[in-house]
C-alpha cells in the first residue's frame, strides 16, 4: 500500500543532501504537501531548485531548535535536521547538540499533537569505533562520550532514546533509520567527507588525503537506494530502529584507487594524520531492512560514483549555478 498518496508531510532539514532528495521523492509518491523546514546552516536553498515550481511544496527558512507548528493535518514528521560531516559538526558542536536535542523534540512534539508518524534519521555513530562486526541493530555502541565526535554521536544517541521515550510515555508512531555513509549528487563539495573530497581532489588535479594509513573501512551507499529505504520504513510499521547503508566494505585505500579508476586521473595518496575517534571499521548488517522492508541497495558504486562525478563536475564549472540533479531525472535506475 502507498501511505504517501494524499498525506502531509513535514521534512526537518529538507534544504539538505539527504533531507531534499526525499522531499522529490515524497512528492513524486503523490503527498498533498511537503513543507521543509530547514536554517541552511550546512544545507542550501539550491538543493530545492527543483522543487520551487512545484505548488505542492514550501521551504521555510526555521532553526528547528525554537518551536513550530502548523494549522491542518500532518501525517509524517522526517527528521533530517543535523550537521552530518565530521568537519561541519566540529564547527557546530553547541548547534549540533542542540538541533540532536531540543530540535528532535520540537519534531515529536508536533508528531504527538498530530498522530502523526515520526521518522528520526539515525546514524551508524551510535555505534562509534564498533567491537562488534558487521553491526546489527542489537549492538549497543563503543562511543567516546567527551571526544571530538561526541556532540554528534552523543545527540544521535540522545535522539534515539528521546524518540523511544515519545514512543512508551505517549504512543507516537515512530520510526529510527541508522543510515551508514550515504554519498550522492547535492553532497556539498567542500563538507570534508571523503567522497566530496577525493573527487574533489581528482577534479583540481591534487593527491587524494588519505587519513591514517587507509586500512580503516567504510561501506558507500548511493542516496536513491537510501531514499527508497527511509520511504519503505515510513510506510511499514517497523518501531525499532533499522540499519540501512550498502554492505560492500572497503578500505579507504581500495576506495580511493575507485575513485581514481572513475575519473580516469592520476591523483597519488597523500597520507595525514588519522583524526581521533574516526573508527576503523564500519559495515551495516542489513538483515533487520531485507527481512522486514525487503530492502536491499541496488546501485553499484561504479554507478553512483559516476553520477555524483558528473555532479561534482557541473558544480565546479557552475559555482553558482548548481543543477538540480534529481534522481528521477539523471539517477542510476533502482
Ligand atoms: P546535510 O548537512 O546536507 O543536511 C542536514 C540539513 O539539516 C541541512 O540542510 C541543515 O541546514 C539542516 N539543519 C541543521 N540544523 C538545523 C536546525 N537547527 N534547524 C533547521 N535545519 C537544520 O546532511 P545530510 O548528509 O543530508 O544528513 C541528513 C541527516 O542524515 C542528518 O540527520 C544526518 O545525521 C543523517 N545521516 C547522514 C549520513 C550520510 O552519510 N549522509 C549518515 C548518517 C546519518
Ligand atoms: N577520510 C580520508 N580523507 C579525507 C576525508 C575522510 O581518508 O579527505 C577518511 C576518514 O578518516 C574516515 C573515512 O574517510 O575514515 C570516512 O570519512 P567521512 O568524513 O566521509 O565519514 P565518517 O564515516 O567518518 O563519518
Amino acid at each position: 500500500m502507498n501511505r504517501i498518496h494524499g498525506k502531509r508531510a513535514v521534512v526537518l532539514g529538507g534544504a539538505g543532501f539527504i533531507g531534499s532528495h526525499l522531499c522529490e521523492r515524497l512528492l513524486a509518491d503523490g503527498a498533498s504537501e511537503v513543507i521543509s523546514l530547514d536554517n541552511f546552516v550546512t544545507g542550501d536553498e539550491r538543493n530545492l531548485a527543483a522543487l520551487r515550481m512545484n505548488k505542492r511544496f514550501v521551504s521555510l527558512h526555521h532553526d528547528i531548535t525554537e518551536p513550530f507548528s502548523f494549522d491542518g493535518p500532518v501525517h509524517y514528521v522526517f527528521n533530517m535536521a543535523s550537521p552530518a560531516s565530521p568537519i561541519d559538526y566540529a564547527q557546530l558542536p553547541i548547534e549540533t547538540l542542540r538541533v540532536g536535542s531540543l530540535g528532535t523534540e520540537n519534531g515529536l512534539r508536533l508528531a504527538h499533537h498530530k498522530g502523526a508518524v515520526f521518522l528520526q534519521a539515525s546514524t551508524s555513530e551510535i555505534y562509534g569505533d564498533p567491537m562488534v562486526h558487521p553491526q546489527r541493530e542489537e549492538y549497543w555502541g563503543n562511543v567516546n562520550p567527551i571526544g571530538p565526535r561526541s556532540c554528534y554521536d552523543e545527540a544521535k544517541r540522545y535522539g534515539e532514546a528521546i524518540v523511544a521515550a515519545y514512543r512508551r510515555a505517549y504512543g507516537v508512531s515512530t520510526r529510527i533509520v541508522r543510515i551508514f555513509n550515504t554519498y550522492g549528487p547535492r553532497m556539498r563539495l567542500n563538507d570534508g567527507r571523503v567522497v566530496p573530497a577525493f573527487v574533489g581532489q581528482a577534479l583540481r588535479g591534487e593527491d587524494f588525503t588519505v587519513f591514517g594509513d587507509g586500512s580503516q573501512t567504510r561501506s558507500f551507499c548511493y542516496v536513491s537506494d537510501l531514499i527508497d529505504g527511509i520511504v519503505r520504513l515510513a510506510r511499514s510499521d517497523v518501531e525499532e530502529p533499522v540499519n540501512l547503508g550498502n554492505p560492500r566494505e572497503q578500505t579507504l585505500l581500495q576506495f580511493a584507487e575507485a575513485v581514481r579508476a572513475a575519473m580516469g586521473g592520476s591523483s597519488h595518496i597523500r597520507f595525514k594524520p588519522l583524526p581521533q575517534n574516526d573508527p576503523q571499521q564500519r559495515q551495516p548488517d542489513i538483515t533487520r531492512a531485507r527481512t522486514l522492508l525487503g530492502w536491499e541497495p541496488r546501485v553499484r558504486l561504479e554507478d553512483g560514483l559516476r553520477e555524483t562525478i558528473a555532479y561534482f563536475r557541473s558544480v565546479a564549472e557552475h559555482p553558482g549555478a548548481y543543477p538540480s540533479h534529481s534522481l528521477s531525472d539523471t539517477g542510476p535506475v533502482m
